[in-house]
């Protein structure tokens, strides 16, 4: 068993868009235009909204590009 420990260096950040047909939320990484996706529950498609990539630059800047947001208490004894 490979038990290396490996940190993140980046981050994506993955938005849930409920579908307007049957209401689940479907998982996407944020994307920068109008993007057309398909439901994964019932194969609807629709158009989500586009995130601002300013503001998914702040989230990385003030998370270190995720570094931040590991449990590092879970490596101590
Ligand atoms: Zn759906």
């Amino acid at each position: 068993m490979n038990t290396e420990i490996v940190h993140p260096t980046d981050m994506e950040i993955v938005l849930l868009y409920p579908c307007p047909k049957c209401g689940k939320k479907v998982p996407a990484i944020a994307p920068l235009e109008p993007e057309n996706i398909k439901c994964t529950y019932c194969d609807h498609r629709f158009v989500a909204a586009p995130a601002d990539e300013q503001d998914l630059d702040f989230l990385r800047l003030i998370t270190a590009n995720g570094r931040i947001l590991i449990n590092n208490n879970f490596f101590k004894g």
